[in-house]
């Protein structure tokens, strides 16, 4: 009789749980994310997760740091995949854990793709993204029969530091546009709205740790939010809310927020 020439794995392969930790407030962490750090064997975490959420991971599993601050990523992407991959083939339930929503300029596609092009199998936990948490906290809906029948989600991580964002697009009235990634870039993106027909008055909101104890909002105009973001000294991470609905932040702010 053939035996098989292959052994069977003597460690049954392990997953990999991609979760989204939300914006900051572990509050806001969904059930199922809480249960899977509260269950799992490795915690692959990613700079913008929040100390406060990393309090619920097990203590007994193993907690490494991917980086990805801007400029300084600690591991690089490919030493990440290799990373998720290398820990379930030995078995273990993983959780790569990264901020707001996994799907939302996050990477979370990329790295699933690795894991399938290794038969790895995988789950993906959505999170509450910057967008909702943080508008949220700042009293800023972002949509509103009167002002905004569209929101657009859009990264200010310019390529090269040019700025190849479609600006017709992000002019169009009636509409909410958020920005990730737009500190650096802030006085280059509000130039190129009014440049392409914005109003230099156009209200914006430029909001620092959202959701979270040390959290400031900044209003102000196209034309004035630089000079205004830079004397309140605001820090990465930062999320640009650009619309009318930004008026309602002087009435809807609820959120106790750092002076
Ligand atoms: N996947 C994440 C986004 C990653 S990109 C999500 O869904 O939220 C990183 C950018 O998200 C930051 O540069 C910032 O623009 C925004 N961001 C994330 N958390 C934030 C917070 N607590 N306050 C303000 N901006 C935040």
């Amino acid at each position: 009789m053939n035996q098989a020439t292959t052994p069977p794995p003597i460690t049954p392969p392990g997953r990999v749980y991609l979760v989204g930790a939300g914006p900051g407030d572990p509050e806001l962490l969904t059930l199922r994310a809480l249960r899977l750090l509260q269950q799992c064997d490795a915690v692959v975490y990613d700079h913008l997760v929040s100390n406060a959420v990393l309090e619920f991971v097990a203590s007994a599993a193993k907690r490494i740091y991917a980086g990805k601050r801007r400029n300084e990523h600690t591991l690089r992407q490919e030493e990440i995949n290799a990373l998720l991959v290398q820990l379930a083939q030995q078995g273990k339930r993983v959780v790569r854990l990264k901020g707001g929503d996994p799907f939302i300029f996050g990477r979370g596609g990329e790295e699933m793709l690795a894991l399938a092009a290794h038969g790895i199998a995988f789950e993906v936990v959505p999170g509450v993204t910057a967008a909702s948490g943080v508008a949220a906290y700042a009293g800023i809906p972002l949509t509103s029969r009167d002002a905004a029948q569209t929101c657009l989600f859009v990264t200010g991580h310019l390529k090269d530091g040019t700025a190849d964002l479609d600006w017709p697009a992000l002019v169009r009235p009636h509409q909410t546009v958020v920005i990730y990634m737009g500190l650096g870039a802030l006085a280059q993106i509000c130039q190129q709205m009014i440049a392409h027909g914005s109003a230099p008055d156009a209200a914006i909101a430029v909001v620092q740790d959202g959701t979270i104890a040390t959290q400031k909002v900044v209003v102000g105009t196209l034309s004035d939010i630089a000079a205004r973001v830079a004397s309140a000294g605001l820090k990465s991470p930062c999320l640009t809310i650009i619309g009318d609905v930004v008026h309602m932040h002087a009435t809807l702010a609820w959120f106790k927020q750092a002076s």
